[in-house]
Parts: C-alpha cells; structure tokens; sequence
C-alpha cells in the first residue's frame, strides 16, 4: 500500500498527476445500500445511512489538516465549503448533518455528489480568528481577474481548494459564512436562478455581491465570475446557533443541491 496525503492505494491502480486526484479517486463513494423487494413489507423505518469518513487533502500552515469527503454519485457536481473565515461558525451543524439529510432525500444521491470541505480555515477555526495564520484573509487569496496586485494563491490553504475545484469542476459551489447583524444569500456568476431558489425556500434576501462592497480575489470573483461556476455565499446572522442556521436553511440548501428549479438551458 502506498500513501499519498494519509489516502492508502492499492499498488498498481493509476496514481494521478494531482496527489489530491488521488483522494477523489480512491473510492471513498458510498451509496446507500439497496433492498430486495420483501414478500412482507416490514414497517416504514429509515434506512442506515453510511457517511464517508474525513480525508485529508492538505494542511493548513500550522499543520492542520483540510478535511474532503464525497457523498453520492450523480452527474451534477456540487462543492460546499463549510467555512472560509475562521470566526464564522455558524454552518458547523450543516456541514455535519447534510449528508444525511442529503443521502435521504429521493434520488438525489443518483443525480447529484456532493463534494464537502469541513473548513478551508482549520488554524482561524482553531483560533476563532477570520484570518489564516499569517493573517490573510483567504477569501482574497484567489487568482481572481479583479485582484488589485498579485496573483493570489500566497497561502497552502487556498491552493488546496483551488486545486480541488479545478479536479472537481463543480456546477454549483455553496460556501458558509455569517454576517454581523443581517442574514442573505449572496451570489456570484451564473447563480441568480439558484440564489432565488434558496431565498423562497428560506426566506432570506437575495442580495448581488457587487452590491455589497467590491470582494478582488474572492472565492465568489474567481469562481463565479471568473470561471462561471455557480457560487452562493450563504450568509447567516453572526451569532446563530449552529443547529438553529441548519433548520433554517436545510430545505433550501438540499433544493439548490438539487437544482431542479433552475431554468432548463438559460443563463442569467
Ligand atoms: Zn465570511
């Protein structure tokens, strides 16, 4: 057996150029288990549901590591991030609790993988900082077009997810923050559609990120604007408790996953 970023392969099966490929190629699909018909139906009880483990697909700069893991197996591709700013915790619940909630909603495992990063910001986490270590914010470290100097990608822990959403080229990204004294869900590129979905399945305003305040080197600017992915920053209010967020906006995370409801071949 051989390791690449803690992930065991077996010897002989095609090692990637990306070593984070390696991760999203060594299997770590699970599907929820199939029945055979009962002659006698046993009475209505939830199936067990089986939830991937964490891997690791890099380290913060104190060593921490970033933690991936992959649920379903459909055609549409959706990343969420669980947190970017390290003193923003109001999306630990729904990072936690939306595979299950994910793998239990009527084929949407079939049609959608849901891609999940616990935390771009294990070390502001830890500190309960906004920054990284160093004190960069991360959500101004990508390669964006309306960067003001530099190219971006200073710190090992925007590399990471840059690295990922290249290998996983998602259609939707949905990442978690909160806001000081309001909640919305804010959107860049191609998203409007989806931001809309969510705000009617959960009475949050939609609000444009250009109206905010001008976000160079943002996820949401290389991502969304950049690249043309789909990207919704889900802004709670500062100061939720974690499992009160994840009640208020589980329909309407699992219905952007879904994403059903956006119209067929238009673009906003
Ligand atoms: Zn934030």
């Amino acid at each position: 057996m051989v390791s690449i970023h803690g992930i065991s392969q077996t010897p002989g099966m095609r090692t990637p150029a990306l070593p984070l490929l390696g991760v999203l190629l060594a299997g770590c699909v699970q599907t929820p288990p199939r029945h055979r018909p009962l002659v006698e139906p046993e009475p209505e009880r939830p199936a067990p549901i089986a939830i991937p483990e964490w891997q690791s697909i890099g380290s913060s700069v104190e060593g921490r590591p970033i933690r991936y893991r992959r649920i379903g197996r459909g055609y549409r591709q959706v990343l969420w991030i669980g947190g970017i700013h390290g003193d923003e915790i109001e999306g630990m619940v729904a990072t936690s609790e939306l595979p299950t909630a994910f793998l239990r909603q009527p084929g949407l495992p079939n049609r959608v993988t849901l891609h999940q990063v616990e935390d771009m910001n294990p070390d502001g986490r830890a500190a309960q900082r906004r920054t990284n270590l160093r004190g960069v914010d991360l959500n101004r470290d990508f390669p964006a077009s309306n960067r003001t100097s530099g190219s971006g990608l200073t710190q090992p822990e925007s590399r990471v997810i840059h690295e990922l959403i290249q290998a996983i080229e998602p259609d939707l990204v949905v990442v978690a923050h909160s806001w000081r004294d309001r909640y919305f869900i804010n959107y860049d590129g191609p998203a409007r559609p989806l931001a809309r979905l969510f705000a009617r399945k959960s009475g949050f305003p939609v609000v444009p990120s250009e109206s905010i305040a001008a976000t160079p080197g943002s996820l949401g600017s290389w991502c969304g604007w950049d690249r043309h992915v789909p990207t919704l920053t889900l802004e709670w209010r500062r100061g939720t408790l974690p499992a009160q967020a994840w009640e208020q906006t589980r329909e309407a995370i699992l219905a952007v996953i879904r994403g059903n409801e956006e119209p067929a071949g238009k673009r906003p």
